[in-house]
């Protein structure tokens, strides 16, 4: 299982979910404190954020472990935006180790993560092809095409939660979204919580730090997150 974390609020940088908390995605890759399934997550890490300069987001994802890659505190540092996204991956046994299998997964303004795993049979027929074999790449291959097609960034996500979970009722389908406005989230399998604060809300597969305020999101639900409206949590 993986660990994904994303910000939306006033801008702040990737450090926000990487480095400088004590249980930040940094720490989480070799000591995560709620992992259910697997120890560490060593094969590979990635990050998504938005720039004026460009319409679509940035992202940045690599095959190796997270702590290995000596150019990314600086890159993390001065990578800042309205909306974040980034995970470190423990691959499930049998998928593939590669850059094309690393979250986030991108394409349009959307950048998407996968927390847990699914028989890729179940997800197959939901898209046409994903850039890897990868289970989570053929999920948000998935999704993309739902939000290509005009669904919410929700909508989608649920679409091809409860698509896939039919298909493998043993699946565990945590998958976090953005598009720069907006965040949405499903707990299906592993576990999520949710922090406001006076300039935003940090969602993350575990707490990346211990201050007061985390809220665990319950199983089987889609949280939303707008700048506008706030958070929302709803069964899916
Ligand atoms: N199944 C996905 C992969 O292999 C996600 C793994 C995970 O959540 N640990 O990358």
């Amino acid at each position: 299982m993986c660990r994904h974390a994303a910000w939306l609020g006033a801008p702040r940088a990737l450090t926000a979910l990487i480095q400088e908390p004590p249980n930040g995605l940094l720490t989480q890759s070799y000591r995560p404190r709620r992992q259910r399934h697997g120890t560490v997550n060593a094969d590979g890490f990635g990050m998504g954020w938005y720039a004026a300069a460009r319409a679509e987001p940035v992202r940045y994802r690599r095959s190796i472990p997270i702590w290995a890659d000596a150019n990314l505190p600086a890159l993390a540092e001065i990578a800042r935006s309205a909306c974040l996204l980034a995970a470190v991956r423990c691959a499930t046994t049998g998928m593939p180790v590669e850059e094309s299998a690393t979250a986030p997964f991108t394409e349009g303004p959307w950048l998407l993560s996968h927390n847990g795993r699914v028989a890729r049979d179940a997800v197959r027929d939901l898209a046409d092809g994903a850039e890897s074999a990868c289970d989570s790449a053929w999920l948000a291959a998935a999704a993309f095409q739902r939000l290509r097609a005009g669904l919410a960034l929700g909508d989608a996500l649920s679409e091809v939660v409860v698509k896939a979970a039919a298909k493998d009722p043993s699946a565990r389908l945590n998958l976090l979204a953005c598009d720069g406005a907006a965040l949405a989230a499903t707990v299906w399998g592993d576990t999520l919580f949710h922090r406001l604060s006076e300039d935003g809300v940090l969602v993350a597969s575990e707490p990346l730090d211990d201050l007061p305020g985390w809220q665990a999101v319950p199983e089987r639900s889609l949280l939303l997150a707008t700048t506008s409206d706030g958070v929302r949590v709803q069964p899916l």
